[in-house]
């Protein structure tokens, strides 16, 4: 029994590991959370114009589970956005609960680090 849930585990990390993404294919600027799409794919959605205050995303383990990326210093906890090039970087990692997938990535230049 014990090595049968070593296999099955083991596929099931596995599979995990072929459904995650390695990059966002694409930036796109919204004014507000209602610019939104209902499929967010493999964008990242900056929400708020000139002034950013959200990134949105899937998470992208593939779980389709919706990130909401918080910028607005008010707030915490904060991310530090950088734009280059049409390229998003955040900063520090991102993280989904335990209780979801249990993510943590690193977003560079819209590439993903798995952490
Ligand atoms: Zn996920």
């Amino acid at each position: 029994m014990a090595v049968r849930m070593n296999v099955f585990s083991q596929l099931w990390y596995a599979w995990r590991r072929l459904r995650r993404r390695n990059r966002f294919t694409k930036v796109v600027m919204v004014d507000s959370m209602d610019g939104l799409p209902k499929r967010l794919e493999s964008s990242l959605y900056v929400v708020g114009g000139s002034q950013p205050k959200w990134v949105v995303m899937s998470c992208p383990c593939g779980c389709g589970e919706r990130i909401d990326v918080n910028l607005m210093r008010t707030q915490r906890p904060t991310w530090q956005l950088l734009l280059q090039g049409g390229q998003i970087s955040l900063h520090p990692s991102l993280w989904v609960p335990k209780e979801h997938c249990g993510s943590h990535f690193i977003i560079r230049n819209n590439h993903i680090t798995w952490v």
